[in-house]
């Protein structure tokens, strides 16, 4: 499944892309380009899996030389916000992607008016005063056919003076709405006379208090789509019961004959996708906002450190289908790691630290070792890190007593500083409770660089900070928000909320920085060497002395000595 660039054009196809290929060839819209659109509603902010419908609406139209809409389907004023609009635009750009027209269903408010005044001319329309329950109820269900509502035969003239009537604001919220003239008898319930209008005396986010009869999304979308002379409408599987009444309303008002085709929706492991309970969590504050780095949001991911690119080869590669499935969180985990293994910067930070002290080092001494930017970059250049008589390294990397193929630092045992020297831990020094807070060591100024001066080998290389020179940082670690692989499942009497992982985020407080991190700005993303990989977040101040500076982990590096100690049972 997987190619070497997700992203060329050899990448197999699939039925979307054979769709447009075989119109394009049949040139069944002549010589129109193809046009696609992304259509998100502006009630929330844009998730991982709209990142999916992104990819193929203006990846499609891209790679047939068509074009892409971004529009707003604005037809919900009480739920749709400015503050959306903006966001959206936002992260569609960062996703690496530029639409043609930006457009607004509210722009299409009179010509859908107009059309629906059509239909009623036409005998395809009325005006029902059912309550919205006794709609419901005269549907009827998947094995019987609904019933007729009994306003559904008024005549035309009486269907216009109503219509006319809703819209100059007469008559009060869910009194009256206008439906489509079907069959009530349809297989398919959406074909029961849908709504087409509702009455909702509510200001909307562009058109303020213009309208008080809103279309619903059935008469918005399709229309809106022929407006634009949309060749392909691509969108999730859930719209796939809506299509007949999408050709129904295109054939019935003689317009542009847009066609929609529908793909698989993106479900990732412990991940909750839709805006709904996303907003939930904002509004409740369960999480900080929407960009909070552990929310599936793409203002969150991109907080967190995750690249538009990794984004992007993730969703191509999980490929489209027409059944629904759920893909493993570790599949977009893996494609991050594997982008920025190759463009993050290289750094020394040690979270957890320990005070080691080099018995046998010059005290006033400072060496400055040259140290590769980015190994698996020649030109990320070097960098001069401090070097001195004391040292922070991590906790973890010192036992007193090591367990078995336990390699790293302990009483009497050689390992290798990165880039420095060998040393060799000779005693410790314990606080009252016993904790170890320093170990002594003594180094061999033969292994200058970190380079065996007689070919004796050691098993450790571990990170360090000079103490003298380290910066204080404050560390976000982020663990999974839910606890679950599916977390829309839940128990008897309990809510999605009851799956939150309490130990989502760890804060560690006492970090110690190599000194070039100072200068770093937020957004840049940096691989702490053996410890994963990080992005400055903007919550740390630009020119305070000392500058407060806030690191998010985007990912830890997989944990081999986690793997062995699991494995022996160490
Ligand atoms: P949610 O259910 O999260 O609120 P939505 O479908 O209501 O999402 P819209 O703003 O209406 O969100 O979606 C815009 C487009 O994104 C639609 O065409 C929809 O098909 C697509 N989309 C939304 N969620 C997914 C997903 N998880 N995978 C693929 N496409 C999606
Ligand atoms: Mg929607």
């Amino acid at each position: 499944m997987t190619t070497a660039n997700p992203e060329s054009p050899a990448t197999p196809s699939n039925f979307l892309r054979d769709a447009v290929a075989e119109d394009v060839r049949t040139r069944k819209y002549g010589d129109a380009q193809i046009q696609t659109r992304f259509p998100p509603e502006p009630n929330g902010y844009l998730h991982i899996g709209h990142a999916k419908a992104i990819c193929i609406n203006f990846g499609l139209a891209d790679e047939f030389g068509g074009k892409t809409n971004l529009r707003f389907d604005d037809t919900n004023p009480e739920k749709e916000e400015q503050e959306y609009v903006d966001a959206i635009q936002h992260d569609i750009r960062w996703l690496g992607f530029d639409w043609e027209r930006l457009c607004f269903a509210s722009d299409y408010f009179p010509q859908l008016y107009e059309w629906a005044l059509q239909l009623i001319r036409a005998g395809n329309a009325y005006v029902d005063d059912l309550s919205a329950d006794e709609i419901r109820q005269y549907r009827g269900t998947l094995t019987e056919p609904g019933k007729d509502s009994p306003y559904r035969n008024r005549a035309v003239e009486e269907n216009l003076d109503l219509f006319v009537r809703m819209k100059k604001g007469e008559f009060p919220d869910g009194s009256r709405v206008l439906r489509a003239k079907i069959d009530m008898a349809s297989p398919n319930l959406n074909m029961r006379d849908p709504v087409m209008y509702r009455i909702l005396h509510a200001t909307h986010h562009r058109t303020g208090d213009e309208w008080c009869i809103y279309p619903m999304y059935d008469f918005a979308h399709g229309q809106s789509d022929s407006i634009e002379h949309v060749t392909h409408s691509m969108c999730s599987l859930e719209f796939a019961d809506h299509q007949p009444l999408y050709k129904w309303y295109i054939a019935q008002l003689g317009i542009f004959p847009s066609q929609q085709i529908e793909f698989d929706r993106l479900s990732l492991t412990y991940t909750l996708l839709s805006k709904r309970k996303l907003l939930q969590l904002v509004q409740e504050k369960r999480v900080n906002g929407w960009d909070d780095p552990r929310m599936p949001t793409l203002s969150g991911f991109r907080r967190r450190g995750f690249t538009p690119e990794a984004i992007r080869a993730f969703v191509n590669t999980a490929g489209v289908s027409r059944t629904n499935g759920i893909v493993d969180i570790e599949m977009l985990e893996h494609f991050q790691r594997d982008d920025l293994n190759h463009r993050a910067a290289r750094a020394m930070a040690v979270l957890h630290p320990l005070k080691v002290v080099i018995d046998n080092y010059p005290a006033d001494q400072v060496e400055y070792v040259d140290v590769a930017n980015n190994p698996e970059d020649p030109a990320a250049g070097t960098r001069q890190v401090p070097f001195s008589r004391e040292i922070y390294i991590e906790h973890d990397d010192f036992r007193e007593v090591p367990p078995p193929k336990y390699y790293r630092l302990s009483p009497g045992k050689e390992v290798r500083l990165r880039n420095a020297y060998f040393i060799t831990a000779q005693s410790v020094v314990k606080d009252a409770a016993g904790n170890v807070i320093e170990v002594h060591c003594t180094y061999d100024p033969a292994s200058r660089g970190g380079n065996s001066p007689d070919g004796r080998k050691v098993k450790s290389t571990m990170h360090w900070v000079s103490a003298a020179h380290a910066i204080a940082a404050e560390i976000r670690l982020y663990d999974k928000l839910f606890t679950r692989p599916d977390p829309g499942e839940v128990e008897e009497g309990k809510t999605f909320l009851d799956n939150l992982n309490p130990d989502s985020l760890e804060i560690v407080t006492d970090a110690k920085l190599e000194p070039s991190l100072a200068a770093s700005k937020p957004g840049d993303r940096f691989q702490f060497e053996r410890v994963g990989y990080f992005c400055l977040d903007p919550d740390s101040t630009p020119d305070s002395t000392p500058r407060k500076l806030v690191f998010n982990r985007t990912l830890a590096l997989k944990d081999t000595w986690a793997r062995i100690e699991k494995k022996s049972g160490v």
